[in-house]
């Protein structure tokens, strides 16, 4: 299982907030940083986060394996 947080960064409102891991090296220490939940798979924290925001996307850095969605 891995803990997923959403990073709501208001300078990215095309691609929306970015998906990361936890303790990755991405994250802006000030933005404001929302826990999804743990998953065992990035799928089950996308859908979950497709149902809180329009729009969202992944990083890059921890999660690369992955294309955005939005
Ligand atoms: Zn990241």
């Amino acid at each position: 299982m891995a803990e997923f947080f959403v990073e709501n960064t208001e300078n990215t409102p095309k691609t929306g907030p970015q998906i990361h891991k936890k303790d990755c090296r991405l994250i802006v220490a000030t933005q404001p940083l929302h826990y999804l939940g743990s998953f065992s798979h990035v799928d089950a924290a996308i859908e979950k986060a497709k149902g809180r925001y329009h729009a969202i996307s992944l990083c890059p850095k921890c999660l690369p394996e992955k294309t955005p969605t939005a």
